[in-house]
């Protein structure tokens, strides 16, 4: 299917890696010129350089930390006003509910609300003069159903929802779609680690954990970054112009629920 986003240009954050590599090699593929950032520049520089490979499309880059107000204003920057934004950033760490300090929560939401928040307002403006925009900020499945362990991540992505299922509604008129995609297990580092952390924890094997978790997934295994990616791209396309405001699970089936 052609996506009709050829030629656009999207800025991805956190994209060196993981779903949001994913989400970068798809519009790539899609014929998007790309603006990638991760903090750690060699494994950022190979990537787009992969892409390039690959797809074509140019593919700027700035090594930054776009939680931080300096990192994100470079980022900005560099990208200039973009048609597609992708939000995203790393998860909080594990834990135990009793244990989180006021920093832990403000480090939480300035990392996955407040950042994508600012990523938002810094493009929503130039997006609804030229009459068309798409984002999609990458959250997480703990929006619908919460994880345990990642509290931080359950409280702090329930603002981001908050502000776009407002936020959404109002552009959509400019011809501005925002949508979350919510991954659920995937096989990136950060699932990784997090299985290491449970195994050393239960004092067990990262195979047990492994297998373990994919029982409570009805597809039997995690999810790849490629197939996160293209559903991304799908919802940066001209096809999904009337999707608007909503939270779309890519879990494997994981949560059950009817709606
Ligand atoms: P990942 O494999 O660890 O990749 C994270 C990427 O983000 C890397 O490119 C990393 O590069 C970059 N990054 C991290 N912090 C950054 C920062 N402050 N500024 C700029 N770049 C940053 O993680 P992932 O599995 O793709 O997860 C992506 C997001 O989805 C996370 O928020 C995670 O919590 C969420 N999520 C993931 C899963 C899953 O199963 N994988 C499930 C639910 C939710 P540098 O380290 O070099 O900066």
């Amino acid at each position: 299917m052609d996506l009709g986003i050829s030629g656009k240009r999207a800025l991805v954050t956190a994209s060196s890696k993981g779903l949001g590599r994913g989400c970068a090699e798809a519009l790539a593929e899609a014929g998007v010129d790309l603006v990638l950032n991760a903090r750690g520049e060699e494994a950022l520089s190979a990537t787009a350089q992969a892409i390039r490979d690959a797809h074509g499309v140019e593919v700027t880059v700035l090594a930054a930390d776009i939680v931080s107000e300096e990192g994100r204003a470079a980022v900005l920057e560099a990208a200039g006003q973009v048609d597609i934004l992708v939000t995203n950033a790393g998860g909080p760490p594990p834990g135990v509910w009793s244990d989180w300090s006021r920093d832990d929560f403000i480090a939480a939401l300035e990392a996955n609300m407040l950042t994508p928040i600012a990523l938002m307002q810094a493009m929503l403006p130039g997006m609804m003069e030229k009459g068309w925009g798409r984002v999609v900020n990458i959250t997480s499945q703990s929006v619908k159903a919460p994880i345990p362990a990642l509290g931080l991540s359950n409280s702090a992505r329930a603002g981001l929802t908050g502000f776009v299922a407002g936020t959404s509604r109002q552009v959509a008129q400019h011809g501005v779609t925002i949508n979350n995609l919510l991954p659920g297990a995937h096989d990136t580092d950060r699932i990784d680690a997090l299985d290491r952390a449970a195994a050393d924890t239960q004092g067990t094997s990262l195979e047990d954990v492994r297998a373990a978790k994919f029982k409570t997934i009805p597809v039997r295994r995690y999810g790849t970054a490629a197939e996160f990616g293209r559903t991304c791209a799908f919802l940066c396309s001209q096809h999904a112009g009337y999707i608007v405001g909503q939270n779309i699970l890519a879990d494997g089936g994981g949560i059950n629920a009817t709606l």
